[in-house]
């Protein structure tokens, strides 16, 4: 569904990722592991349109995307939900959903009802407003957001980020969910071992180069990631 192939991209002349090159299909969960300032959300931003790549073709469902508008590039059906839970705190949740809906609204409806669905915590909180919510709650619903656009592919930039523990694995559960309701999921994190718990394939980025690739259960059984990314 998406192939990368030799992307170089990054803030001024100096480079954050470096030849990159992956392939996500159609259905899948693959995750990108890899520690701080690796450049994961720096590969997320270039296949989104949101920085320019200055070498390297993004190919989605056959199509070059490289460089497009982030409006176009979610318009064919790759949308990027970014670190940091990006709601708009005075609107409602209900409002939330709505405003990030791409199609009409028999289609609004059903993505609203997916979306629920997958978050039921939200529906129960449809008229609060989005900055009354807890940090988890903001983040399920930042998610929730991304889905209202019917991505084909979903990108995830650390979904985990910030949440108590018990709530990492709940979100991290979701992008399980989600892929298992026909959407393909491409997600980035910090938190290797549960990303290769949930995720089919898995690259692993190191200082903006993709170093390592594989099954995400045979990731997680070889000894050098389980040393440099699973505490030992
Ligand atoms: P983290 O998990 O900490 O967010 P990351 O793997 O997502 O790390 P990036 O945020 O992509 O890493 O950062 C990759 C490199 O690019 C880092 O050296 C970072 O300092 C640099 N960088 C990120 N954003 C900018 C920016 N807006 N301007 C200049 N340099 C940046």
């Amino acid at each position: 569904m998406m192939s990368v192939e030799g992307l170089t991209a990054g803030y001024g002349r100096v480079p954050a990722i470096v030849d990159v090159t992956i392939d996500v299909a159609a259905g899948e969960l693959v995750t990108i592991i890899g520690s701080n300032g690796a450049g994961k959300s720096t590969l997320l931003r270039a296949l989104s349109g949101l920085i320019r790549c200055s070498s390297g073709t993004v190919r989605f469902d056959g199509a070059d995307i490289t460089n497009l508008s982030p409006h176009r590039i979610v318009k064919a059906g790759l949308v990027h939900c970014p670190e940091g839970r990006h709601v708009f705190p005075m609107l409602t949740v209900r409002e939330n959903l709505r405003i990030a809906a791409r199609h009409g609204r028999s289609r609004e409806t059903e993505r609203l009802e997916e979306v629920l669905t997958l978050f039921p915590r939200l529906g129960e909180r449809l008229s609060q407003s989005a900055g009354s919510l807890s940090g988890g709650e903001q983040q399920m619903l930042a998610i929730g957001r991304s889905l209202m656009a019917d991505p084909r592919l979903v990108m995830l930039d650390e979904p985990s980020l910030g949440l108590a523990p018990l709530l990492v694995a709940q979100v991290l559960e979701v992008a399980g969910r989600i892929r298992d309701r026909g959407r393909t999921v491409l997600l980035v994190e910090q938190n290797a071992e549960l990303a290769l718990q949930v995720a089919d394939r898995a690259y692993v980025l190191e200082r903006g180069r993709i170093t390592n690739s594989g099954a995400a259960g045979e990731l997680a059984g070889s000894r050098s990631i389980r040393e440099a990314y699973l505490g030992g």
